[in-house]
Order: structure tokens, then sequence, then C-alpha cells
């Protein structure tokens, strides 16, 4: 069996362990006979799958006891539409535009209501975090239903290094991308998503921690699917209808993992030791350029480009056959994307800085001194 490093950005690589774990378990769950793919979601045997993975990443992110887990299918993306219908009470809400999933989250919400962009990036096509001065300026008007951000832009490798002032609007984020790739203080959120695939399972799994007193008044339009009605789904457990009871199962094995590899402080180190062992090498390179503007970069997408398609071209054609998988950019911008989610190795990573030197050293316009 040969693993490959895989940069994916989504789905993405998982913990081999996970794997193996998920494997074993696979014909017979622990005793009872049958797989989890097998099993009612009302039987006890699942309730406690789902419960282990909540408390786990109860621990995890240390989620204050008003704040309710949620897990959904639709991916992140159903969620565009499903904060507005929950949350858009007055009818209108502020968005922080920085990527193409900020964007469409934005356009969705205006579907519902007046979706204000308080801030953006696409004049330098989304190549950082734009000021936030702005946003802490129009929410102090008070009329805002909460406030949007993407916190990761998984496509551009952006992320908020800090967070806006919202006045009394609830900040809610997009953290699909670096969900559990560090701390995270839940606190300062009225609401946090994030597409599993990315970092804490597989694809088919949202989870949603949202505070509670904003569920109180249920969803604002009377014709919110009972699905979306986030109310309803805290109050079901997430148990409306049959959920994604493998995908929450990975889940709770990858929150698990996390828990017994150090949890979020150790996650953090490795990850930005990970990701700046690129982004030097980038600051250093006569070929490689890192596309995100240094004080934006994020700690899972390291998105560079060389000055030539074709050069690009040859480099994700040569990563191939050295085992390196997933690094080719977005559609959107071109180049190269290596993500460095948590199950991404440091040995991964080195093999991948290893052949950027081999590249520059073939194609560098002069030989560099060291
Ligand atoms: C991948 C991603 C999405 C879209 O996720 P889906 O699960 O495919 O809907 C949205 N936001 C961010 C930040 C993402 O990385």
């Amino acid at each position: 069996m040969a693993r490959v490093h895989n940069f994916s950005a989504g789905p993405a690589a998982l913990p081999e362990s996970v794997l193996t774990q998920i494997a074993n378990e696979m014909l017979d769950y622990q005793g009872c006979g049958m797989s989890v793919l097998e099993m009612s979601h009302r039987s006890s045997m699942y309730q406690q799958i789902i419960d282990d993975a909540e408390a786990s990443l109860r621990r995890l992110l240390d989620i204050p006891q008003n704040y309710r887990v949620i897990f959904l299918q639709g991916g992140a993306t159903l969620q565009f539409a499903g904060i507005p219908m929950n949350f858009m009470r007055t009818g209108r809400a502020g968005y922080v535009v920085t990527g193409n999933f900020a964007k469409k989250a934005w356009k969705e919400a205006a579907k519902y209501g007046d979706a204000v962009k308080l801030a953006s990036s696409e004049d330098t096509d989304f190549d950082r975090i734009p000021a936030l001065a702005p946003v802490r300026e129009r929410a102090s008007a008070g009329d805002l239903d909460y406030v949007y951000i993407c916190q990761n832009n998984t496509i551009f490798g952006t992320m908020f290094h800090e967070l806006p002032q919202c006045g009394d609007a609830p900040l809610f984020a997009d953290v699909s991308s670096c969900f559990l790739s560090q701390p995270l203080d839940i606190s300062r959120y009225g609401l946090v998503y994030a597409g599993a695939q990315k970092n804490a399972g597989a694809a088919g799994v949202t989870v949603i921690i949202v505070r509670d007193d904003l569920l109180e008044d249920g969803p604002a339009f009377a014709q919110t699917p009972q699905y979306m009605d986030l109310r309803l789904q805290a109050q079901k457990g997430s148990m409306l209808n049959t959920p994604n009871t493998f995908g929450i199962y990975v889940c709770g094995k990858v929150f698990r993992w996390v828990e017994e590899t150090g949890g979020l402080e150790a996650m953090a180190q490795r990850n930005w030791a990970k990701a700046n062992l690129l982004y030097d090498l980038l600051d250093n390179s006569q070929i490689f350029h890192g596309t995100a503007q240094k004080d934006s970069r994020s700690i899972a997408n390291v998105t560079f480009r060389t000055d030539s398609d074709e050069l690009n071209a040859q480099f994700v054609a040569g990563a191939h056959e050295r085992g390196i998988e997933n690094i080719k950019g977005h559609r959107l911008v071109g180049g190269m994307r290596a993500s460095v989610y948590n199950a991404v190795t440091m040995e991964d990573v080195e093999a991948l800085a290893a052949y950027m030197h081999e590249f520059e050293a073939e194609h560098a316009p002069s030989p560099r001194s060291l």
C-alpha cells in the first residue's frame, strides 16, 4: 500500500490511524455485529456515537454551556441560505467579502433581505483581508442582525488574524477550512459553522455551533424548511430526520484524534510550522511567489505560483510523479495550492518543499548562492 502526499483542499487527507480504526470497525462495530453504516440512528448504540462526538468537540473547543452543537447535511453551502433564513430578523445583515465562498454567502443572503457589503478585497483579487474599521463603523449603527465573515479563505489562501468588532451584532463565521486548525474562542461568536471535509471528517457533515439565545425566536421566515430551522434541529439533537450517521461517526473519530495528539494548541503549532516552512521557501524563491499578502496568510491553504502557466503545469505534473497530489490551484486563481490541514504531516510538507527546491534549481534564472 502506498499512500500519497495529499495536499487536497477538500475532501482532504484524514489521519491514517482514524482510517485504520474505521476499517477495523467496518464489519462489526464494537461487537454489535453490524457496521455503523447499517445501524439505526435511533439506536442507543448510535446515540452514544453522536453524543461522544459532541462531547469530544466540546472538550476540544471548550464550548460554553450556552452554545448548541448541531450536525447537518447539505455542506457549508446550504448554510449560506440557512443563516439568513434563521437570523435575518429585521431583514438586514452585514457581510465581509473576502473570497469566493464569502461572496456566494453574501449573494445568497441577498435573496432573503438586505445583505450589506461591509468590506471587500475583491479589488485586489482577494489577496488579503481588508481593513476592518469600516465593519466596526457600519455595525455601530446598530441595525444589523449579524455580521458574517469567512474566516479562512480556502481558495485564496487568506485568513483573518483578528476578528472585526461588530457592536451589538453577533459575529457569524464560516470556519470550514480552519476548523480545529487552532484554538477558537467560541464565546466571541454568535455562530460558527464548518463543512467537515476540510479538516474535521468526511464530506456530508456540517458542524454548527450556535449561541442558544439566538435560537429562541425560531427562524426568521415562516417558510424556512423544517430541516433548515436551527432551533428545531437543536431541539431534536440533529435527528429531525436521518442524519449523516457515518459522517458524524467519522467526525467523532477525528475529534478524538485531535484530542489524543495534543489538542488545538499543539495542532496550531504543528500547522504553523508546516505552513511557515512553505512560506519561508516562497519568500526566498526566485521563481515561486506566494499569492496572499503576508499579513493575511492562511494557516491551512498555502497558495503560490510561478510567473508562467506552463511552468505551473510542469510543476504540478512533476509533483504527481513524486506522489505529491492535489496541489493544482483552484480554477479561479490558477497556480498552486498546498492545503496543510491537520492530517497532513511535516514529512508530507518536507517532500513538497524538497521538490520545490529541486524545481527551482532546474528553472531559476540564475543559480542561487546559498
Ligand atoms: C469548502 C468550503 C465551502 C463549501 O463547502 P461545501 O461543503 O462544498 O458546501 C464553504 N466555505 C468554505 C470556507 C470552504 O472551504
